[in-house]
């Protein structure tokens, strides 16, 4: 019996051990995009942070384990607080450092409702990672001279997606309404649907102008074009794999049969093309 308990404790900390290590060599990456505008990288969602006179909004928060490395970053681009945190949706990619802001940045986070909904939903959310104020369709912050929108788009990658519009800067910041280069996760079962993802992606290239420059959730800085290939992408694949169902194709034989080859490098670690036509099917 003690051995037993001895072995589980063993693997707990096997356990701990990995999840830390997982992070022990991530460095976050500043790069200025414009004026006071600048994208963080690290492990997770990409970071947008606006940083001025005013103080330091950021939009996503990475993983627990990151949030002192982030707050070391961003007092190296300015000394004022971090006063706002936006969550471009629930996922821990994206929320993880909240408690570390809300608790030690006396920050005020703000996102989507059903944001909030979903991290209360689960018991191990800590109060503190919790979005203090909500919104159902948008707010704007005026802040260092920016007028910052953020605005809800529905049932996308979740059901509680916003995107951020640095209005005078021209800088969008998707959330995981853009993977760049990669298939992307949409949570099928947190709302999102695959309609709802392509209607996003069209809301906001309508929105853009050629020299916009897109801070994607995940993979590196895109351009307009970069994003409208993924949406043609997208529609292509979702137009194979339906025109297949049709046909009375299972899942299993349209995934025997795979994607045309010019898909193939569109696949990564988490969406390969098996679970990318699983979600489209
Ligand atoms: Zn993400
Ligand atoms: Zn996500």
């Amino acid at each position: 019996m003690m051995l037993k308990k001895l072995a589980i404790a063993c693997s707990f900390i096997a356990l701990t051990a990995a999840a830390d290590d997982r992070f022990a060599n991530v460095e976050i990456k500043t790069t200025p995009i414009k004026g006071s505008v600048y994208m963080l990288e690290g492990s997770g969602g990409n970071i947008g942070v606006s940083a001025g006179e005013d103080g330091i909004l950021i939009i996503d928060d990475q993983y627990a384990p990151l949030a002192e490395r982030i707050a070391a970053a961003l007092a190296e681009i300015s000394p004022a607080p971090t006063r706002y945190v936006v969550n471009t949706h629930y996922h821990g990619d994206h929320t993880g450092s909240n408690a570390f802001f809300h608790e030690h940045k006396d920050a005020t986070i703000f996102a989507h409702e059903n944001v909030r909904v979903r991290l209360a939903s689960d018991d191990k959310t800590a109060p503190a990672t919790l979005p203090v104020v909500t919104y159902e369709d948008g707010v704007k912050f005026h802040f260092n001279g920016e007028t910052i929108h953020v605005f809800h788009l529905p049932e996308a990658h979740t059901d509680g997606d916003s995107a951020v519009w640095f209005e005078q800067q021209n800088v969008l910041h998707t959330g995981d309404l853009f993977f760049n280069g990669r298939f992307p996760y949409i949570d099928l079962g947190a709302g999102g649907t695959v309609k709802g993802y392509i209607a996003a992606i069209e809301t906001l290239l309508d929105k853009v102008t050629d020299d916009t420059i897109i801070i994607p959730g995940h993979g590196g800085l895109a351009t307009p074009q970069d994003y409208a290939k993924t949406l043609d992408m997208i529609k292509q694949t979702n137009a194979y794999v339906q025109d297949l169902k049709r046909q009375g194709m299972g899942v299993e034989q349209i995934i025997e049969k795979g994607l045309p080859e010019e898909w193939a490098d569109w696949s990564w670690r988490f969406i390969n093309e098996e679970r990318w036509i699983k979600t489209l099917y």
